[in-house]
């Protein structure tokens, strides 16, 4: 089992500012919940340094690992600006290298999934099976 946090880091996200907090396998698809290191988020409308509001896991169909299908469970974090005119408000972190916003896939098990669909011609079912989208409903 490997439990030193830079090992995981490195096997199972491998992306400059994201931390693996922990592996729960305790459940029926075993989830790897991660965060982005970046503690500063400016307001994308006005810039303004915006305060954390709080959090919300988004969990992500990933790819399987040794056979095992993986969720990643991406805690968001939600940011408020500070700037009274600005019309932004509230908003959730985003990083496309992991997944584009309301997706289901983690951005590389989608681009896995569009692979093996698209250059090995293998049935979307197929694919969806390997991977357990069934499981995230
Ligand atoms: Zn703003």
């Amino acid at each position: 089992m490997i439990t030193d946090p830079t090992l995981m880091n490195l096997f199972f996200v491998n992306l400059d500012g994201v931390r693996v907090l922990g592996i729960d396998d305790e459940v029926t698809i075993p989830e790897v919940h991660i965060e982005l290191e970046r503690l500063v988020a400016g307001c994308p409308t006005c810039g303004v340094v915006a305060r954390v509001q709080g959090r919300s896991p988004v969990r992500l169909i990933d790819l399987s690992m040794a056979g095992r299908r993986i969720a990643l469970v991406w805690n968001k974090r939600r940011f408020i600006c500070l700037e009274p005119a600005c019309e932004k408000i509230t908003w959730t972190e985003v990083d496309h290298r992991i997944a584009t916003p309301r997706f289901a896939l983690t951005d590389r098990a989608g681009r896995w999934a569009t692979f093996q669909v698209g250059a090995q011609g293998r049935p979307v079912c197929d694919v969806a099976e390997e991977l357990g989208c069934w499981l995230f409903r």
